[in-house]
């Protein structure tokens, strides 16, 4: 029996469907209606339902909520709370002037918005009984408003980024909801909150935060067009960027017009960098290796990670990180789940690689290992059965790291005489997952050789 407190995260197991393992931060309730993003009848009509609700960032935090007695979880506030922070009219296809409606006709100004704090539509959650809305159904984009909002049931779900409000304004906007629900309002680290998210919220942080962290970075002061050096601007509902230069009103020049205007480019569209999270282990299932970062918390070890680089399948990338980081060379490949991580926009994909043991494993190559060792299944399990044996929050590692995200360095706690021998990644994490499936016995090696 595994006894750690994180190792019993909730994690939500679709076990009759071929989703197979779902992770923290997956299996979105949500349903994201995107062809309804370039529709502003259908996004400003639901905008002022009573139904809808908004889960608000600032400088990438998310706005979480403690009750009296209660547990911390993500706040969820109503549009009339956040109606002083969303501006003038339309929210939805803006035009050249605030409170300037956007010409229908125009494409680059679909649902577009040009003034007041980013928004982005998640999605709806739609009533347990309800069908799940499909673009050929009631829910076309063809309809007017007031026929699609009739057919909306469930929760609509946007996101706010408040980061560039005057900070009197959301504080006296929080502070009343604080008062009027009898809750504590506060934004909270993204890693810190992890914690306290159901496996719902998870799925809804996480489609929120990789967002609202994609907008703030291209949208920034000094962000400009890949293509041309032009501000941009959102449209789709935040889902796109578009290059300020082929608004209607830009003003005309004799420069070729901006590349961005013609085909697919994927700066104007949210990215998510793929990584893989690989665990090695022995031919005879009965060990496996664990590293650590440099900049890792004291003693805790994982699985290797790194980034996929262009031209390489997932499966390229784990057999080069393996031989690039630790000098192992991979017998066979066995892959588990993905889990997308919102710190910035990541995917992970966990895979089990099996490596010979009696090979020398080297951390003098490519300068990011300090340590890397095999360890045995009783090793494993000592420490996740250990009550510390676990890191979390703040303390896991960072993919992102020398960008943006300012976490606080772990405290050094004073040595315990009972320390396990090693700390671990928890399982809301690809390589905790990993680790624990295999510590466990769940995983067959031999399948992968
Ligand atoms: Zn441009």
């Amino acid at each position: 029996m595994l006894r750690s407190p994180f190792y019993n995260v909730q994690i939500r197991q679709i076990s009759s469907s071929a989703k197979g393992h779902t992770n923290f931060f997956a299996g979105s309730p949500l349903n994201r209606l995107s062809w309804l993003r370039q529709s502003p009848i259908f996004l400003n009509a639901i905008v002022s339902s009573p139904a809808t609700r908004w889960i608000v960032f600032n400088d990438g935090k998310p706005l979480m909520a403690t009750g009296t007695s209660g547990p911390t979880t993500l706040a969820r506030l109503s549009t009339n709370d956040v109606r002083p922070w969303l501006g003038l009219e339309p929210i939805f296809s803006q035009g050249q002037h605030e409170g300037s409606v956007a010409d229908p006709e125009v494409t680059s100004l679909q649902s577009s918005r040009l003034h007041g704090p980013p928004i982005i539509f998640l999605g709806l959650h739609e009533d347990e009984n309800a069908m799940h809305a499909l673009p050929s159904s009631e829910f076309s984009a063809k309809k007017d408003a007031q026929a699609m909002v009739s057919n909306v049931h469930g929760t609509p779900y946007f996101s706010l980024d408040v980061t560039e409000l005057e900070e009197g304004n959301v504080s006296e906007v929080l502070n009343e909801r604080a008062e009027a629900g009898s809750v504590k309002l506060e934004f909270l680290d993204g890693r810190a909150a992890m914690g306290s998210l159901t496996q719902f919220d998870s799925a809804v942080f996480a489609e929120a935060r990789s967002l609202v962290d994609w907008s703030a970075r291209n949208r920034r002061v000094g962000q400009y067009c890949a293509g041309c050096g032009s501000p941009v601007y959102t449209l789709w509902a935040g889902w796109k960027h578009a290059c300020s230069s082929l608004l209607p009103w830009a003003p005309r020049t004799t420069t070729k017009p901006c590349p961005t205007g013609k085909a697919l480019n994927n700066y104007l569209h949210p990215r998510t960098d793929p990584v893989v999270i690989i665990l090695t282990v022995s031919p005879d299932n009965g060990k496996i290796l664990l590293g650590r970062n440099k900049s890792w918390p004291k003693n805790f070890y994982s699985a290797l990670a790194g980034f996929v680089e262009p031209g390489e399948s997932l499966e390229d990338t784990v057999e080069r990180e393996l031989w690039e980081e630790a000098g192992i060379k991979v017998l066979g490949l066995k892959y588990h789940s993905t889990q997308p991580w919102p710190f910035p926009a990541n995917i992970m994909a966990g895979f089990y690689a099996v490596a010979d043991p009696s090979q020398p494993v080297r951390t003098d190559l490519d300068n990011e290992l300090e340590d890397a060792r095999w360890y045995t299944r009783e090793e494993v399990l000592s420490v996740l059965n250990h009550t510390e044996g676990l890191k979390t929050g703040k303390d896991a590692p960072k993919w992102d790291s020398g960008v943006e995200e300012k976490v606080e360095e772990a405290k050094e706690v004073p040595e315990k005489l009972d320390e396990p021998p090693f700390k671990g990644p928890p399982r809301n994490a690809m390589a905790g997952v990993l680790l624990s499936d295999w510590a466990s016995g769940k995983v067959d090696i031999k399948s992968a050789l």
